[in-house]
């Protein structure tokens, strides 16, 4: 990546925080959060017949009908988790694996689920390709969470959910924050921010329309569910 490529990226992450600020709260994302974003080449999570949108402010195709995300959303997500150093976070949806390595610059774990086994296995490569050490993935379905490492210090959904499942609730640590886009798929969506309370109520809080591919609903039952999906990778 040249320097000019992810000072333009930063710039326009900055331009849309400011056009946006009425929605967000703010007039500029915290300075860990824009530190992890210069941090990370983006361009190593794409694919390389388009590399030439790696630094653009824009979703790109990674296969298999899925999308990384905008940077912008990325930056916002990350900046609305409200990570600390000591966070050990859970992401729903690792797709290329660059929000997982934007949020290994800023806690001390992540955990990622991808539904896609191809996509969380490339996920994976990326990540260590970059030396990307506390980053643990697995094939799964994310609407279950990973019971194992919670609670969490903060979760990230990064597909759109028709309601919040209530095993990322559950796996939500008082105090810490999930943050969601709710919504019907490739209609309209908002990017919520869901609080646990100390009296195990939850605070929810819209923050912005956003798009995004798909929470999918995985059955139950059926051959591909705890046999292989569910197994560490
Ligand atoms: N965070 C990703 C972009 C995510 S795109 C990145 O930085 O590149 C959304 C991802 O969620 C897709 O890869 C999709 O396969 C995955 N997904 C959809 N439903 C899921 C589910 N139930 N459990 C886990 N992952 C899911």
């Amino acid at each position: 990546m040249t320097m000019r490529e992810m000072q333009q990226m930063l710039s326009d992450i900055e331009w849309e925080v400011k056009l946006t600020r009425n929605m967000i709260g703010k007039a500029a994302l915290s300075d860990r959060v824009m530190a992890a974003i210069r941090h990370v080449p983006r361009h190593k999570f794409i694919p390389d017949a388009l590399r030439e949108y790696a630094y653009q402010n824009g979703p790109v195709p990674i296969g298999f009908g899925q999308t990384i995300s905008q940077p912008y959303i990325v930056a916002l997500m990350s900046d609305l988790l409200n990570t600390k150093p000591s966070d050990v976070v859970l992401e729903i949806g690792t797709g290329s694996g660059y929000q997982a390595a934007i949020l290994s610059e800023l806690v001390r774990q992540v955990y990622s689920i991808e539904v896609i086994e191809d996509l969380a296995t490339m996920a994976r490569a990326h990540l260590r390709e970059l030396g990307y050490s506390n980053v643990e993935i697995r094939a799964g379905d994310g609407n279950l969470g990973w019971p194992e490492h919670a609670p969490y210090d903060g979760i990230i959904v990064t597909a759109a959910a028709p309601h919040i499942p209530q095993a990322l609730i559950d796996q939500l640590r008082t105090g810490a924050r999930l943050v969601i886009p709710l919504g019907q798929p490739y209609s309209a969506q908002e990017l919520m921010v869901v609080e646990k309370k100390p009296d195990g109520e939850i605070e929810t809080r819209e923050i912005l329309d956003v798009a995004f591919v798909p929470l999918v609903e995985v059955p139950r039952s059926g051959a591909s569910h705890k046999s292989d999906r569910q197994n560490p990778m």
